[in-house]
């Protein structure tokens, strides 16, 4: 019995790798083999990225322009910079609803993979930053299974060869989703939903998400981050969303 147990156990983890390295051989979009990427350039080239944005919250605008937007202006974000990698138009928008709603967790890693070049181009110069994804509450992550930024933020440090943390902040309101709120209504229902560590490094910190849409979320940590010492925080995500 023992035997046909570890005999069992043994083809399942030769199994588990020998479709790992055919996903490796595959792009997960199209199927078509040869290249080393999760995605193949071909389909590279579909994930666009954001058409100009600000400088400091990263919103996509009409045309480039070196000062921030009106809105960074009025009321400067909390965070120091904020930047996407693509938008989040389609194939993206599917992509990241595969990854969390249909709980397949592989896109993470392939996500991150995509998103390296726009975050080297956009925070190479930070020096010995930590990522930290912005947290789930305990009882939506329990409910999910996975928190996806958390997934995304280590794959993302691991090719980008940075520090990684869960543990300098957390959620302590269990906030509705953001989806469906207007700017205002958004704002609010983010408001104190976070509480940081005490003993927070010095280091950069950079704040990872899947979306960020008005960025009120990532506005509200970088908030309690700034108010719990933490001296320079950023904010990088695989998708922007536009409100309307
Ligand atoms: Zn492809
Ligand atoms: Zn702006």
């Amino acid at each position: 019995m023992e035997d046909i147990i570890s005999r069992t156990k043994k083809l399942s983890t030769f199994l588990r790798e020998k479709v790992n390295s055919l996903q490796l051989k595959h792009c997960l979009l199209c199927l078509e083999s040869g290249g080393s990427a999760h995605i193949c350039t071909a389909c590279s080239t579909d994930l666009t990225p954001p058409k100009h944005p600000c400088s400091r919250c990263g919103v996509s605008r009409i045309a480039s322009d070196a000062v921030p937007c009106g809105r960074c202006l009025r009321q400067p974000p909390h965070f120091d910079a904020s930047t996407s990698a693509f938008d989040y138009i389609f194939p993206m928008n599917h992509i990241i609803g595969q990854l969390k709603y249909g709980d397949k967790r592989y896109w993470a890693r392939a996500l991150a993979q995509a998103a390296l070049p726009a975050f080297q181009q956009a925070y190479a110069h930070i020096s010995a930053p930590i990522l930290i994804p912005v947290p789930m509450h305990k009882s939506k992550q329990r409910k999910r299974g996975f928190n996806q930024a958390e997934l995304l933020a280590r794959s993302l440090a691991r090719y980008a060869n940075a520090k990684y943390s869960n543990k300098l902040c957390r959620r302590i309101k269990a906030s509705p989703p953001q989806t469906g709120l207007n700017r205002k209504s958004r704002r609010s229902n983010v408001k104190n939903g976070f509480e940081a560590s005490s003993k927070l490094p010095q280091q950069p910190l950079i704040i990872i998400d899947d979306v960020v849409t008005t960025g009120s979320t990532v506005d509200e940590l970088a908030r309690t981050l700034k108010q719990a010492g933490a001296l320079e925080v950023y904010v990088f995500s695989i998708a922007r969303r536009s409100m309307d």
